[in-house]
């Protein structure tokens, strides 16, 4: 250490209150230069980025007395309030600020399981893709946490900011090189690819979501861009234009289905109250706090919030176990307008007779009513916004780090074993990861309660991801793609085509170019798109060999209904299988919306957050509420709350 780092660490050895001499004030310029550059999104161009780190223990005489200093410089709010865990090691305060490239740098460089630069390409420093730094000091494995967070999805990365940002010590161990989970990115030859996300709910129209990105502090560091004309639904005689705002959707199925216009009232009247529900249930979820009681007020009024639980809308919890296409049934009596506007059943993974109207019907309700956003610049960027704010906060995030086993003792979670050996303790373990794989990889058969693993067995995942992705030497937004999505079935029943998917056909496609919305995804004039369908996987069952012939299929599909000659632009083609992401996330079956999202298995009938093994909790899809980016931000921020919440710990004494 030199310069301000070597006083300060001096001062707080020897108990001094103040920071003196020239390396005092090159402290204080390097603060004030770093602040700038992590406002600048991590980087100052053109002005090298400086190593930092500042160590500072608490003396003999537990006086921390050059601390606050650090932190008023740093700019930082560094609470340390007294978490679960109270070894020898919560005495000693360490500080370990690492800005020496701004934490968006470190955290905003794109990987993709395939092949391919995870860094450099056109344009890479403005998207954010850098190289990793250097990290914190992870050599010593002595050391213990508040709380250890196995995966750095968005369910993780937000249960490890909400608990950092109360004081606790957390450190997050995720197995790939980069934070993230689904949402990371990569760059091939110029070209960037999301590896799922490519809309997110809950953002618009002061959406719940938001609000939590902006109590964290973050909202502002990602740009969110509407997308907006939102959806196009090709049938085999026809298609459908579906807005992504309740006037313009109203207009467009009345054109297309004026004998149903007074259904269509009645089915946008009821999904706005079903929304309005489902907001105010929130809740008896999360329990009341700043967030929820804000949305309530805001949806029920201040005489509904004073009068909750009485004024909980209880038709929504009997309608737990209703169907999506029941739901909309009592609305509307044509099959087909049913169909139509449950047509992003795909997005949920199940068709809409199975699927639960309450997920597909809400989901329906936000897409159509208050619009989805996209981050520019790809999804990755959200997820380095989350880590960035972790650092600052004093948390530690591990990557390339496997976690191998989570140590129990006398019954209780207290740390985990990662693959190269190390163990890290803690008084609280938080599972990110695939249920399963937390159940029956990291934890010993008979560690796990033998109901609660039958349980476990029971329980279906949703089906998986067979996506390729297509660098374009032409701007197919401009060529026949000028909404945003199109979703290209072979039929109107829905079960149908779920079926030839499940026998293994890509029987309907999703189409859409993230370069209409992010046009630097792209070099100049280029586009990219993604082109989805669900297929079954298991490791005996793999795609593997069968995976080009898959993908033509999807090309030859889209090329017949909207682009004719797609195939002559395709400069980079990138296949992703169920099997890549179970390889990458360890997502069982490689499944992307985690439990299946029958009528059974959603919301309040999701998997807990708490675990039946002591001390272990889960955050992310696998748990409540479940599926999507938005949702598991929600659930990692209700698990914070929940810790640290005298209502959660009661909660955590019963259920
Ligand atoms: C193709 C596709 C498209 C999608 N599109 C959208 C969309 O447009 N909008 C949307 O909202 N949602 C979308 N989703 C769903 C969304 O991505 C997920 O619901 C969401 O990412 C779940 O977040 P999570 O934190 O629960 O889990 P994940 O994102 O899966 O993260 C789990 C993390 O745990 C890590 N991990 C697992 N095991 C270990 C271990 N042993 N040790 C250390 N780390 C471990 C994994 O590497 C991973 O980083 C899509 C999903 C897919 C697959």
């Amino acid at each position: 250490m030199r310069g301000f780092c070597r006083h300060v660490a001096a001062g707080a050895r020897e108990g001094q209150g103040r920071i003196r001499g020239r390396g005092a004030a090159a402290g204080h310029r390097r603060f004030r230069f770093h602040r700038r550059a992590f406002r600048h999104g991590g980087h100052i161009p053109g002005v090298p980025g400086l190593g930092l780190h500042v160590l500072v223990r608490r003396s003999a005489a537990g006086a921390v007395p050059a601390a606050g200093a650090v932190r008023r410089l740093a700019g930082r709010q560094v609470r340390r309030t007294p978490g679960p865990c109270r070894g020898a090691f919560s005495r000693r305060l360490r500080l370990v600020l690492l800005l020496s490239q701004g934490p968006a740098d470190r955290y905003g460089r794109a990987f993709h399981p395939y092949d391919g630069d995870t860094v450099g390409g056109r344009g890479a420093r403005r998207r954010g893709e850098y190289r990793k730094g250097p990290g914190p000091d992870m050599n010593d494995n002595t050391k213990n946490y508040d709380a250890v967070i196995i995966g750095a999805g968005p369910g993780g990365l937000s249960a490890g900011l909400g608990l950092a940002r109360r004081g606790w010590k957390v450190l997050i161990a995720e197995k790939n090189p980069c934070p993230g989970g689904n949402c990371t990115a990569r760059d091939y030859g110029g070209y960037v690819f999301d590896l799922a996300v490519h809309q997110l709910t809950g953002i618009g129209g002061g959406g719940m979501c938001a609000e939590i990105l902006k109590e964290y502090g973050i909202f502002d560091k990602v740009e969110f861009r509407q997308v907006n004309p939102f959806l196009v639904v090709d049938m085999p005689d026809r298609s459908y234009r579906l807005p992504g705002d309740r006037e313009g959707l109203r207009s467009e199925l009345k054109k297309d289905f004026p004998e149903d216009a007074a259904d269509i009232d009645r089915m946008l009247d009821g999904l706005a109250t079903l929304k309005k529900d489902a907001l105010i249930s929130q809740r008896l979820l999360y329990g009341s706090n700043r967030i929820v009681d804000s949305m309530v007020m805001r949806t029920a009024g201040l005489a509904g919030l004073a009068s909750f639980p009485f004024t909980f809308p209880w038709g929504i919890a009997s309608r737990m176990h209703v169907g999506a296409d029941a739901m909309l049934g009592r609305w509307i009596k044509n099959p087909r307008l049913r169909a139509v506007m449950h047509s992003s059943w795909i997005y949920l993974g199940l068709p809409p007779r199975r699927l639960s109207g309450v997920m597909m019907n809400v989901f329906a309700a936000m897409q159509h009513m208050e619009h989805s956003y996209y981050p520019v610049g790809g999804s990755h960027l959200l997820a380095a916004a989350f880590a960035g704010a972790i650092e600052e906060r004093g948390g530690e995030i591990l990557l390339d780090a496997p976690v191998k086993r989570i140590i129990l003792e006398g019954g209780r979670a207290a740390g985990v074993e990662l693959a190269d050996g190390r163990t890290f303790r803690a008084g609280t373990v938080i599972s990110n990861a695939d249920a399963r794989h937390t159940y029956s990889s990291l934890l010993g058969p008979g560690e796990v309660p033998a109901r609660f693993a039958r349980g476990l067995a029971r329980m279906k995942p949703s089906m998986g991801p067979f996506r390729v992705c297509l660098g374009l030497d032409y701007d197919v937004s401009r060529n026949g793609l000028e909404e945003h999505e199109y979703m290209i079935y072979p039929g109107y029943d829905h079960e149908e085509t779920y079926a030839a998917m499940e026998r293994g056909e890509p029987a309907a496609v999703s189409a859409y170019s993230p370069t209409r919305i992010s046009p630097e995804l792209a070099p100049p004039g280029h586009s990219t798109l993604i082109l989805t369908t669900l297929l079954p996987w298991k490791p005996e069952r793999d795609w593997r060999g069968r995976e080009e012939e898959v993908a033509a299929a999807m090309i030859a599909a889209v090329e017949r209904k909207r682009l004719p000659g797609l195939s002559s632009h395709i400069k980079v083609k990138k296949i992703m299988t169920p099997g890549d992401l179970n390889r990458l996330t360890n997502a069982d079956g490689g499944s992307m919306y985690g439990w299946s999202n029958e009528p059974g298995q959603v919301l309040t009938f999701r998997m807990s957050p708490k675990s039946p093994v002591k001390g272990l909790y889960h955050a992310g899809h696998w748990t409540r509420p479940g599926t999507g980016v938005t949702t598991a931000i929600l659930s990692g921020w209700m698990l914070a709350n929940r810790l640290n919440d005298w209502r959660g710990k009661v909660l955590d004494r019963i259920v």
